[in-house]
């Protein structure tokens, strides 16, 4: 493969990891043996001009192939329940993409540096986390919020921050966007990551039913971003299971990590809507409505003949 190192130097260790990952033998890698669900393959997602993915929120998804998931984590860390997820994914040597809240990081930076030692993608969820979500604040105060997260959490990780983030992906907390944001978003060259499905981890249940609940919507769904929260003690249960039931059904973990150039996306199948809305209704009441529905931009939404 062609590696780019890339002009801007936050990604250079990234690029470097990249390099060194597709060095070793990816089925195997050091300590993982023959019976564990293990690294596929990493996926570098460009930052080049920023953009939007996941099915839940934007007509258009990174391009997995059928059987290859990115497992994803919001919220943490929590040192509850983030050690138990970190142990499941270590015991099936698979890496994961957490997106933190800046004010747990601060208060656990250990679990943040744990993440990082550990091989996962650090990315970012804003400093609080606000109830109305960022649409419902005045778009400096967003702005804010979202710029004090990244420094909390890349001073937990690394030591320092500076103005931009090591790792550009950001998540909005409950996928309340504005295109105000994604635009300035996108002139920091950061991506925003939505997911293309969830397991409904907000949701008391057993374990168990967690994890038949998202067996079903990936064995529908068939790849893909998925959500999860490392916060829940429900998930970090499930997690072990679901991670052997993903060996038993042939499923691949792709972890991704920042490249260079822009994104690449799939746009969406012909009957997408998004869940978004809907969603912030009912998990996140006060947040405000968009105005538009998001519109698929020129010629993407052109549905795919599969
Ligand atoms: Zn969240």
């Amino acid at each position: 493969m062609t590696i780019f190192f890339s002009r801007q130097p936050h990604l250079r260790p990234i690029l470097l990891a990249l390099l060194l990952s597709n060095v070793a033998p990816a089925a195997h890698a050091a300590g993982c043996g023959p019976n564990v669900l293990g690294p596929s393959r990493v996926m570098p997602i460009g930052t080049q001009g920023g953009g939007e993915t996941g099915l839940k929120t934007y007509p258009r998804s990174l391009p997995l192939a059928d059987h290859e998931i990115v497992l994803t984590f919001d919220d943490g860390p929590w040192p509850g329940t983030t050690p138990k997820v970190l142990d499941a994914l270590a015991a099936e040597c698979v890496k994961a993409t957490f997106f933190l809240i800046g004010r747990n990081a601060a208060a656990a930076p250990a679990l943040v540096k744990r993440e990082i030692t550990e091989g996962h993608t650090v990315g970012h969820h804003t400093m609080t986390h606000p109830s109305l979500t960022l649409r419902g604040l005045p778009d400096a105060r967003a702005r804010e919020d979202i710029n004090r997260g990244i420094a909390a959490v890349d001073l937990a990780a690394y030591g320092t921050a500076g103005t931009e983030p090591r790792v550009p992906f950001f998540r909005y907390p409950g996928f309340g966007d504005t295109p105000a944001l994604n635009h300035w978003l996108e002139t920091r060259n950061i991506d925003v990551f939505s997911a293309d499905f969830w397991a409904s981890d907000w949701v008391p249940m057993t374990p168990e039913a967690e994890l038949q609940l998202v067996l079903a919507r990936l064995d529908k769904a068939r790849k893909g971003v998925i959500l999860f929260h490392d916060t829940k003690a429900q998930t970090a249960a499930m997690l072990p299971a679901f991670l052997r039931a993903l060996k038993q059904r042939g499923y691949k973990v792709v972890q991704i990590v920042p490249g260079p150039g822009p994104i690449a996306t799939l746009p969406a199948p012909a009957d997408w809507t998004s869940a978004t809305e809907r969603t912030l209704q009912k998990m996140w009441p006060k947040a405000p409505l968009q105005k538009e529905p998001a519109a698929p931009a020129p010629g993407e939404a052109v549905p795919d003949a599969q």
